[in-house]
């Protein structure tokens, strides 16, 4: 059976073969994105025999949800089980009027960035288009029926831009009039720096954000935190978000995570501030979220405030991102960690926090 949230864009035809009318089509769509159904059966403008067609040719849910976290600040996690038994997470912030979602594009990550939890065991499978537009289906039904999701960060778990075609043509859908109405100013992708794929973004001409994982001044200690730089450099990266810049004259973010004693020094602050001087780009800075087994810690209060005042004293604009739902192990590929021997795939019984 196929699943219909991967099908949205082949509705017309898939209704033409039925030999229904066409506009249909849009019908179904705004059940799905706008309307909130959770089943055909409540498609209540649709002809019963259509309702009962598209029961028998589609599933509306592939995933079913293994865990549902709240914590105190409003923020939710959803872990869910794929199914071929893959497990994923994604994350609804609440922030002032905001709504942001939290979406994974793979089932693990290649990347192998190694104070992060999502790439301890690598990479499984990319996520399909259907599978990324389900996540935001399943945290969009979280809310309350006056409240609509504002932003989108691509930032759960694995690489978007090793995934760009689902990833770019789920989007499609999520900044769309007649989609999810997300629009493309409030979509974040999120990336380790992949050159060619940042490129290829940047000519699909779509007006995404673009948030480049930077973690250090220089390739020495980049090449230790994020492996994959070794084969890239911060020179080639920094080129490509640089033409990303040029051709969509949307401002540049770079992230930032604190590591308490490795990239935190005044040192490194300086380095930075010479990097990323003369850039039109904000500088977003994360305290490091530990991850059970893994030796990294958060920085001192003491040592982000330093951090901070040398980067400003070189004119960078910074932005100190609030840590939010870390008791819900938010964290990229943290639930699933916690939750799911990944060896076996099966849940395992850990105490949950928060
Ligand atoms: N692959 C993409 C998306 C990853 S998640 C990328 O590399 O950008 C988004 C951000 O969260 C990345 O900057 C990532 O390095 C960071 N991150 C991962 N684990 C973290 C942790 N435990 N604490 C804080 N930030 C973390």
């Amino acid at each position: 059976m196929k699943h219909i949230l991967a099908e949205i864009e082949n509705l017309p035809q898939w209704l033409a073969a039925q030999g229904l009318p066409k506009f249909r089509a849009a019908q179904i769509q705004r059940w799905l994105l706008q309307s909130r159904a959770q089943s055909f059966a409540e498609m209540s403008d649709l002809p019963a025999p259509l309702r009962q067609q598209l029961d028998r040719d589609f599933q509306l849910w592939t995933t079913t949800i293994l865990r549902h976290q709240q914590s105190e600040d409003g923020t939710e996690k959803l872990l869910l089980r794929l199914s071929d038994g893959g497990v994923i997470e994604c994350v609804l912030l609440r922030d002032g009027p905001r709504r942001t979602i939290c979406v994974s594009s793979q089932v693990g990550c290649a990347m192998g960035c190694v104070f992060c939890a999502s790439g301890l065991n690598g990479v499984e499978r990319n996520l399909t288009s259907g599978e990324i537009l389900e996540q935001m289906l399943r945290l969009q039904r979280l809310l309350p029926a006056d409240e609509r999701l504002s932003h989108i960060v691509m930032m759960g778990m694995g690489e978007p831009l090793a995934n760009l075609e689902n990833v770019t043509r789920t989007l499609a859908i999520a900044s769309a009039d007649d989609g999810l109405g997300i629009s493309a100013r409030r979509i974040t992708i999120s990336t380790v720096g992949l050159p060619p794929a940042i490129r290829r973004l940047a000519e699909l001409d779509c007006r995404y954000h673009l948030a480049v994982s930077l973690h250090a001044p220089n390739d020495e200690l980049r090449d230790r935190l994020v492996p994959v730089n070794r084969k890239i450099g911060i020179a080639a990266i920094l080129e490509a978000a640089d033409e990303f810049f040029a051709h969509t004259g949307r401002r540049l973010t770079f992230e930032y995570v604190l590591l308490d004693q490795i990239n935190d020094r005044p040192a490194h602050a300086e380095e930075l501030g010479r990097l990323l001087a003369g850039r039109v780009a904000l500088l977003n800075v994360i305290p490091y979220n530990p991850v059970a087994g893994l030796p990294y810690r958060t920085p001192s209060n003491k040592a982000i405030a330093e951090f901070r005042e040398i980067l400003e004293r070189h004119g960078i604009t910074v932005k100190f991102r609030q840590r939010k739902g870390d008791k819900i192990n938010a964290a990229c590929g943290q639930l699933r960690r916690q939750t799911v021997d990944l060896s076996t795939g099966t849940l395992v019984n850990l105490p949950v926090s928060g």
